[in-house]
Parts: C-alpha cells; sequence; structure tokens
C-alpha cells in the first residue's frame, strides 16, 4: 500500500506546489508508515524530478513518452488509474489547480473512491479518514470524512508548507497501457502566458483593482513588484477590461493563491475577490476610502492616495531591500 502523488510537469520544470505537495504526503506517510511513490508524465530530465527526493518521496513513476507531452485529461486520468493499481494506492494526491481539478473527480468516478478538495490540514485521523477543507468560498472551513477504500484528496498551496526530509529518490520508467487514441480532443493552438513570476509560485504579490483607473498605471504596481520580486495580479473587473492578462485576475472566479503577503491597492476587497486571497498570511491594503471592506480583512492599511503611497513604498522598499 502506498500513497500517491501526481506530479504536475511544467514543460520539464517542477513547481514548488509539487515539492509541497510531497511534503504533504510524507507527513501522511509517516503517520501511516508508508511510502509516498510519485507518478510524472510527460518528458522531463531526472535531474530535476530528483529534487522531489528532498522532500521524503523515495519512489517515482516516469511515463516519459512524448505522446503524453499534450495533457488530455482523459488520458491521465487512465495513466493515475493504472498507477493507482501499479503501487496499490489508498491515498492518491493532486494539487488544487486546474489540472487536479480536471482529473481528480474523473479518477474519483473510475475508483469509486472519496474525492476531498481544497484541503487545508493534515487529516486528523485516518479511521475513518478525516480532514478539514474550504468551504464556501473561503467562509467556512468544513470537517470532511470519507467513508471509501480509496480517497483523492487535492491540498491548497500553502496550506502545509515545505518540510525537507531526504531520501533516496528511485525513478523507474512506468509504461501504461492506452488503447484509445488521443482523437476525440485535437489542440488546435497554445498562448502561453507572458514570462514572470508565476502567481502561484510567488511569496509575494502586488494586486491592483479598479482604482488605478487604467492599464498604464500598473507601471506603478509592476515597479513595486520588480523591487519587492513579487508577481503581480488584479481584481476581476481589471482582467474584464483587458487592464490586465486574464490569467492574473484572482477570487471566487480566478485564481485563490495564497501568497505570504498580498498587497490589495486599489481593490475595494468584494467578498468575491476576498475569496481567492483569504489564504494569504498577512493583507496589506492601500485604500483612498477609509470605509473600503479591504480593511475588515487586511492585517496592515494605509488609507490615502495609491498614486502618492505606491512610488514612495517602492522608494522606502529600494532603499532597505538593495
Ligand atoms: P471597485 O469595487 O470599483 O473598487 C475600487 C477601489 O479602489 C475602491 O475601494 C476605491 O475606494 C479605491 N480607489 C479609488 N481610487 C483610489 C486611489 N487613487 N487610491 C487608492 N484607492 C483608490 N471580483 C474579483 O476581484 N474576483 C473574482 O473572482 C470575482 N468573482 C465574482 C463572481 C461573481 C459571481 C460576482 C457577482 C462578482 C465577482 N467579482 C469578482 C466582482 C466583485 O464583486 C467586485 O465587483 C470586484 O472585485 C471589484 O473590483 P475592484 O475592487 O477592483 O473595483
Amino acid at each position: 500500500m502506498s500513497i500517491l502523488v501526481y506530479i504536475r510537469n511544467v514543460g520539464g520544470q517542477l513547481k514548488k506546489q509539487s515539492l509541497e505537495l510531497t511534503a504533504y504526503a510524507k507527513a501522511m506517510a509517516d503517520t501511516l508508515n508508508l511510502e509516498v511513490t510519485g507518478l510524472v508524465i510527460g518528458t522531463i530530465a531526472d535531474d530535476e524530478l530528483k529534487k522531489l527526493g528532498n522532500y521524503g518521496m523515495s519512489r517515482l513513476l516516469k511515463a516519459d513518452d512524448e505522446k503524453y507531452n499534450q495533457r488530455v485529461n482523459r488520458v491521465y486520468t487512465r495513466i493515475v488509474e493504472q498507477a493507482v493499481n501499479e503501487v496499490d494506492a489508498k491515498y492518491i494526491l493532486f494539487p488544487d489547480n486546474a489540472q487536479g481539478k480536471a482529473i481528480a473527480p474523473r479518477l474519483s468516478v473510475r475508483l469509486k473512491a472519496g474525492f476531498i478538495p481544497q484541503v487545508l490540514d493534515l487529516p486528523s485521523s485516518y479511521e475513518p479518514f478525516t480532514v478539514k477543507k474550504r468551504a464556501f468560498t473561503g467562509k467556512a472551513i468544513a470537517t470532511v470524512t470519507a467513508h471509501t477504500e480509496r480517497v483523492i484528496l487535492t491540498p491548497m498551496l500553502n496550506s502545509f508548507g515545505l518540510r525537507e526530509n531526504a531520501r533516496d529518490l528511485e525513478i523507474q520508467s512506468f509504461e501504461p497501457h492506452i488503447e484509445e487514441p488521443n482523437s476525440r480532443l485535437e489542440l488546435v493552438g497554445k498562448q502561453l502566458s507572458e514570462e514572470g513570476l508565476q502567481l502561484a509560485d510567488a511569496d509575494i504579490v502586488v494586486s491592483g483593482g479598479r482604482g488605478m483607473r487604467s492599464s498604464e498605471n500598473f507601471a506603478l504596481l509592476e515597479e513595486l513588484a520588480a523591487t519587492l520580486g513579487a508577481a503581480t495580479a488584479c481584481s476581476r473587473p481589471v482582467a474584464d477590461d483587458g487592464w490586465r492578462p486574464a490569467d492574473e485576475h484572482v477570487g471566487q472566479t480566478g485564481k485563490i493563491i495564497a501568497p505570504n503577503i498580498y498587497f490589495a491597492i486599489g481593490i475595494s476587497g468584494a467578498i468575491q475577490h476576498v475569496a481567492g486571497v483569504s489564504g494569504a498570511k498577512c493583507i496589506v491594503g492601500i485604500n483612498s476610502d477609509p470605509e473600503a471592506p479591504i480593511f475588515e480583512v487586511a492585517d496592515y492599511g494605509m488609507v490615502g492616495d495609491a498614486f502618492q503611497i505606491i512610488p514612495e513604498l517602492n522608494a522606502l522598499f529600494k532603499k532597505h531591500i538593495h
């Protein structure tokens, strides 16, 4: 029996979330006296994969035929299912992102396994399997129990953290038997977002709302982000109006992030926005309206004009950081 971790292959690179997921699985494995096995699909170098050993993974199955480089959820689900059977996995972990959300429910149906998304903590019990999860877009925490033989989880980013726990990692080639061709879906194009620090990986996020007034004014936030080594984000109307790229939109209908520091600048703090950032360890609200709802959730607040405050903050940070 083992714990299987789905490792996301991002163009031959690992993301922090996979290391975190491995550390989470290792903590479960230590309690249950099990091994952590990973599965990665598509081409990726062993040197990159070895990082997983630092967080407690002891075995990794690699389905690296290049025909799998293009993710087709239906095919990936079959590959994971075969890996589950290969290693007799009782617990299967996916990242809580678009990929996890696409594959985990499909797998849950095929395996008749309980599926618990948006997990916030380590299980409090294994018999029966009980864990805390996010509910109602982050406004509540539910404690749920799965009574199935197998359980699928998607732990949320930053809910556990990175804990090193070095193991010798054995990387094995895995050849799934996929009879169906990938013909139901055809990729007709791909548009990669611009290079830069990815939101999900960022420790610091500088985010702007409609209070920034125009697309051009976001240059101020980009400068601040560059000083802090931060990623940039925005509220939904800002993305809807095309001031910022759609993949920067955070909130109920956008990305859910949990950085260490989140700067909400010219953002009112509507519940739908806060739903995407309530996991941040520290929220700094900057708003000219002292009654703005962002101040109800902010750990630090600055009331004033962003166009005055941001250049001053940036100069201060520059002085102290560089
Ligand atoms: P506004 O509400 O217009 O706020 C602008 C803020 O800037 C104000 O508080 C104002 O005081 C401040 N301001 C103005 N000038 C300055 C200045 N010079 N300096 C400092 N501050 C200034 N929204 C999201 O963000 N993410 C979501 O995922 C999302 N999902 C939604 C889902 C549904 C079903 C619905 C109905 C809505 C959703 N929304 C979402 C929209 C959400 O309700 C709000 O309308 C939106 O978040 C408001 O964006 P904002 O704060 O940028 O703009």
